[in-house]
């Protein structure tokens, strides 16, 4: 096998990262690996049996610059000065079929000097979540890091529920820059290393970025649309923590994320977010709030301080508007609109009020709507066809909204009890539940696998995620 690598991030001065290779496995076993992405990515010769000892860290392809980075990062508010990749390896980049460079890291590859309490390792299930979760997010159009390939270690992992399989994902990106690479350097007052780094971000993400408050426009501008593709889809991250926002605007760190079954703002998966910080509603704030952070560690560079700090304040404070139109856009496209007027937010919170107030299912109640079972996705029928006829006004001159709404709203997500009946799976062995679902979700648009778009029942519904 040749990976074609073109490494740049390892070039960067020492106090980046830690060089650094991953820790050799027992007894590796390839669960998954995606031949599409390693042709993307310019890898040739790849046999199973090789592909399997690298991408469980046991050799190292050539070409290779092993490291685990440096950052920091707000955790649930509260700023950890270092954090770093405590389970994660970085092998070096490509540039791949596109020209696009792109990182290739394994996940649960043994400790790091980052690793702080952790063991540097993940188990089966967080690794087959972010990898059929990442690809589902890759074909709905949501920008994001791919996963290439997963390995189960043949070693235990201790986790509080007892002793679990152990795996890894190798997580493809383009780039592991984070708010919280900034935020590390900035509380530093490390200003050299900050101007080094903010240079690299905008050669690589934003090359017509102009300057650290060119840098901080552009990233705001992806991540509000990042957001608003999220919350169409009825998405929650989960752990929107300023180390697990990306720079280049893609989702990136698959942990106790979920799509919504039953629509509700208020809607939280993650067992440890008992604040619901990170609550369905919550998330365009929560970039907003991240985006003034990546704000105040780029200004620590700044020489005109006053009128940067000016300009950056009106950036962070223009951001809501940016992702308000953003949202709009996708919502309108989800009720048949394409081209949305102001007061269409009305008839979409309308929508969206009646929806939280039936439990209905976020995924079928749209894309129900061009059908004759519109209705049936509400108790409140008569609500409902009241809210149908002001649309039905609103859409007559739209050219072709059944369309647009198909092209908006999926027929298959992967829905959480799915996940978690397909873990268990292949926890014991199986792995027919995960290709059925990778399958399904690689074309989430199709109605394929009518059975996967059904919601859970009361006795399948998985309440809770975990990190992992
Ligand atoms: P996360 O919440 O997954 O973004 O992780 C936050 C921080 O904890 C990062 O620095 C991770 O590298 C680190 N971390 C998470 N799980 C482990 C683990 N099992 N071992 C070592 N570090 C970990
Ligand atoms: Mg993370
Ligand atoms: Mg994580």
């Amino acid at each position: 096998m040749r990976i074609p690598f073109d490494n740049s991030y390892a070039t960067l001065p020492e106090g980046f990262f830690t060089r650094l290779a991953p820790t050799p496995v027992k007894a590796p076993q390839l669960l998954a690996w995606n031949a599409g992405l390693a042709a993307e990515l310019g890898i040739v010769g790849a046999e199973p049996a090789q592909i399997t000892q690298v991408f469980a860290g046991n050799e190292l392809p050539a070409g290779a610059d092993p490291l685990a980075q440096l950052y920091a990062g707000h955790q649930f508010g509260n700023f950890n000065p270092q954090l770093g990749d405590g389970r994660a390896i970085l092998l070096g980049e490509v540039v791949d079929q596109s020209g696009q460079r792109r990182d290739i890291q394994l996940k649960g590859s043994g400790p790091t000097p980052y690793s702080r309490m952790g063991d540097g390792r993940a188990w089966v299930g967080p690794v087959l979540r972010e990898y059929l979760v990442s690809e589902a997010m890759h074909a709905l159009g949501v920008p994001t890091t791919r996963a290439l390939a997963a390995v189960a270690t043949g070693e235990p992992i201790l986790r509080e529920s007892g002793p679990l399989p152990g795996a890894i994902v190798t997580r493809v990106a383009a780039s592991h820059l984070r708010v919280g690479t900034f935020q590390v350097f900035a509380h530093r007052g490390e200003t050299e290393a900050l101007r080094a780094l903010t240079d690299y971000a905008i050669a690589r993400h934003y090359p017509e970025a102009d300057g650290p408050l060119g840098l901080l426009r552009a990233v705001c501008a992806a991540q509000a649309e990042l957001v608003a593709q999220w919350m169409a889809l009825g998405f929650i991250h989960g752990v929107m923590n300023t180390d697990n926002c990306s720079i280049s605007g893609e989702t990136i760190d698959y942990g106790p994320c979920a799509f919504m079954d039953a629509f509700h703002q208020g809607r939280v998966f993650s067992s440890i977010d008992r604040q619901g910080r990170y609550a369905y509603g919550n998330q365009p704030q929560i970039v907003v709030w991240n985006m003034a952070q990546l704000a105040t560690s780029l200004l620590q560079q700044m020489e005109d301080k006053e009128s940067a700090v000016e300009e950056a304040t009106e950036i962070v404070h223009d951001m809501p508007d940016l992702i308000e139109a953003a949202w709009l856009r996708r919502f309108a496209a989800k009720i048949g609109i394409s081209t949305p007027r102001a007061e269409d937010v009305d008839l979409i919170n309308e929508l969206l009020g009646l929806m939280q107030k039936d439990g209905a299912d976020f995924t079928n109640a749209f894309r129900a709507l061009p059908t004759d079972h519109a209705r049936d996705q509400f108790t409140d029928r008569d609500a409902f066809d009241r809210w149908a006829e002001g649309r039905r006004a609103r859409i007559a001159g739209e050219p072709d909204p059944k369309t647009v709404m198909n092209a908006a709203n999926p027929a298959v997500i992967p829905r959480n009890h799915r996940i978690e009946e397909m873990i268990e799976a292949t926890v014991a062995g199986d792995m027919a539940p995960f290709e059925r679902l990778m399958k399904a979700l690689a074309t989430p648009f199709d109605e394929t696998d009518p059975e996967l778009q059904r919601p859970p029942t009361e006795d399948e519904i998985v309440p809770a995620t975990f990190c992992g």
